[in-house]
């Protein structure tokens, strides 16, 4: 099956979040399925750096190679793309995102038939991606290149929907028909992933769990109605995580490599990162580690109105993420009063991120809602047990016997977790079976993207 992956950041090109890993890995995992698979992209400014690859076709097209030979291409514009980061600025998001990623779409579907890459299925990704199946039913109707193409879009966090005011909707190219309820209009606004929904063949989101949650009122975000009139087109695929980059056995970023075998080796790591963070290198001490956007969507709501109680709980903590100013007030203050006690990171960095999988005990990922999560999925690999609320592919991945699960959301609910899983920690015998259990799960993309080539095939619906 011929497939087109499009996708605003893929790994190792360009990442914000979890989008990127999956852009990134599921194409890999598709491969070595026998799928003829291409991506495509924006060129951001990063792409231009030296440790990538980039060739150009003979009509001009850059690209780079993944895999064996998967071909991930580039749309540049350099007034889009050529700026330093992907969507906004410390000001926010980029006031012409619209021209942005509706450009993208334009020439990501003008790019396909360039290659003559006729594709059976286009995967499209949240809603920077989601106009292409818009303009495949509309401008690209007719367009016998496309007959028989059908598209997936899977929604990776349906909080982020695209949207726009109404007076820029002519610069979308569309008949002003298609801004109505039951195509991109959203309470007068121009939402994009809407858009997606409305056309696409099969909507799908990145767990079971998480598919069922965004059909109701509390997890919609205004969009459960367009759900509800598409719900047997709505698929639930739980993401795979890329064992070739999250492995504590070959990891390079971290101080020392550990299997299952040799777990007292995790130690070493532990030391490292709490030498890194100016922490007192004790390794009877639970060290509870967060990698993640700090944003209340990730449980910052409740970890802040309880973080003062829960640095006098006998444990030490490192923060790696950015995000919301008042997370990054309220967390500086605590390694103001807690030195000893909590080490913060605000800014994006990989290498940091793997010696905190690797480094601590207890991986900390409250999420209010969490469409997948791969912090739990990685943590889980390199023997750091999860603590999370049940939600989302959070409830699909993490049990009582692999990590510590709370089921009502409060800070008196998190705190006696904390407390819980600080006991359990103690207890060393029970403690290994606990990290051996949690390293031995599986979450490999093999079996999620034989699902999703199921979806591919689906039959295309009118
Ligand atoms: P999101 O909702 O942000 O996509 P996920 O758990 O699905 O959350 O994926 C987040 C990914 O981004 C993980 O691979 C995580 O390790 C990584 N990540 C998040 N914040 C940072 C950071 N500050 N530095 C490095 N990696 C980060």
């Amino acid at each position: 099956m011929r497939i087109a992956i499009c996708a605003s950041e893929v790994v190792p090109f360009a990442k914000t979040g979890g989008l990127a890993d999956v852009a990134g890995a599921l194409p890999l995992a598709l491969e070595e399925l026998k799928q003829e698979v291409i991506i495509i992209m924006p060129k951001y400014k990063a792409i231009e750096e030296p440790k990538f690859k980039i060739n150009r076709t003979k009509e001009g097209v850059s690209y780079s190679v993944i895999g064996e030979n998967i071909k991930v291409y580039f749309i540049e514009n350099d007034a889009y793309f050529k700026r330093d980061a992907l969507y906004g600025d410390k000001t926010g998001d980029y006031k012409d995102n619209l021209d942005r990623f509706s450009f993208y779409c334009r020439e990501a579907l003008e790019l396909l038939k360039k290659l003559n890459f006729k594709p059976d299925a286009i995967h499209l990704h949240d809603w920077q991606s989601s106009l292409i199946p818009v303009y495949l039913k509309t401008i690209y109707k007719d367009d016998p290149f496309y007959k028989k193409t059908k598209t997936v879009l899977t929604i990776h966090n349906i909080g982020y929907q695209g949207l726009f005011s109404k007076d820029k909707f002519p610069k979308l190219g569309l008949d002003w028909s298609l801004f109505s309820i039951e195509g991109l209009e959203f309470y007068n606004q121009i939402n994009l992933l809407k858009g997606g929904m409305v056309f696409s063949n099969v909507i799908n989101t990145v767990s079971p769990t998480y598919s069922k949650e965004i059909q109701s009122k509390e997890f919609g975000y205004g969009l459960e109605g367009v759900l509800s009139q598409r719900k047997n087109s709505v698929f639930g695929i739980i993401n795979g995580l890329d064992y070739r980059i999250w492995n504590p056995e070959t990891d390079k970023f971290i101080a020392k490599d550990f299997s299952v075998k040799t777990i007292k080796d995790k130690g070493e790591d532990k030391k490292d990162l709490q030498k890194l963070c100016n922490l007192p290198q004790k390794l009877d001490v639970p060290l509870f580690g967060i990698v993640s956007r700090l944003a209340e969507q990730k449980g910052f709501d409740i970890l802040a109105e309880g973080i003062d109680k829960i640095c006098k709980m006998g444990l030490q903590m490192v923060i790696l993420g950015t995000g919301d100013l008042k997370y990054h007030l309220i967390l500086e203050e605590m390694v103001k009063k807690y030195p000893k006690v909590i080490s913060l990171h605000l800014k994006f960095d990989d290498a940091l991120a793997h010696k905190i999988y690797a480094g601590s005990d207890i991986f900390l990922m409250p999420s209010k809602y969490e469409p997948c999560g791969l912090g739990q999925m990685i943590s889980l690999r390199y023997g750091t047990i999860p603590l999370v609320f049940k939600t989302g592919g959070l409830a699909d991945t993490v049990t009582k016997d692999n990590g510590f699960v709370f089921d009502k959301y409060s800070k008196d609910t998190l705190i006696k977790t904390i407390e819980e899983s600080i006991k359990a920690f103690k207890n060393e015998e029970k403690w290994k079976k606990l990290v051996v259990k949690a390293m031995t799960c599986n979450f490999s993309w093999g079996e999620s993207a034989k699902k999703y080539i199921e979806l591919y095939g689906a039959k295309k619906k009118a």
